[in-house]
């Protein structure tokens, strides 16, 4: 369980681990009440010059000093493509508006759920955002150190798509 899950939503009591249909959840002894965790989604864009991709070495954890797409969670009640579009302001200073979406990528045992599109610059000036120390363009096929595995996968998507468009301008 997560430290801010020790104790129930509901009447405060401390929760404890229980089979509930076949899975452990956090569940409290006094009202009975089950938690179950929701997904975090996350929006990230990959913005493209002459075949190379922008990324953004990361100040915050997770993985500080490590590279990523730029990207971050998306607010409750927040439009996943406004979020997309306010990260890639906030992590690099560009304005971009997105063009397509290049997949949804999830996987088995990890909270987070990201949507991924494929953004062009409109505006702004690049440079790193409070939560950036280093950023620049790099060929999908030689990227440098990931902080999320995933990344080189929405890559190597929007890679694919690239190619079925037959053109890198195209869209
Ligand atoms: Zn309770």
């Amino acid at each position: 369980m997560l430290p801010e899950d020790k104790f129930c939503p509901s009447c405060a009591a401390p929760l404890e681990p229980k089979e509930v249909a076949g899975r452990q959840r956090p569940v409290c002894p006094k009202c009975g009440r089950v938690v179950y965790y929701d997904p975090k989604v996350a929006a990230a864009s990959i913005i493209e010059r002459e075949g190379k991709v922008l990324m953004v070495k990361r100040a915050i954890e997770p993985g500080y000093g490590l590279w990523s797409i730029p990207g971050g969670y998306v607010d409750r009640g927040e439009v996943v493509e406004e979020a997309a579009v306010r990260e890639v302001w906030e992590e690099t200073g560009l304005k971009v508006e997105i063009q397509h979406m290049v997949g949804l990528f999830s996987e088995h045992g990890h909270p987070v759920v990201v949507a991924v599109f494929a953004a062009r610059e409109v505006g702004g000036d690049l440079k790193a955002g409070v939560e950036t120390l280093d950023l620049g363009f790099f060929s999908p096929d030689g990227l440098p150190d990931l902080a999320f595995p995933r990344d080189g996968q929405m890559l190597a998507r929007w890679q694919e798509m690239q190619a079925l468009q037959g053109s890198p301008d195209a869209g």
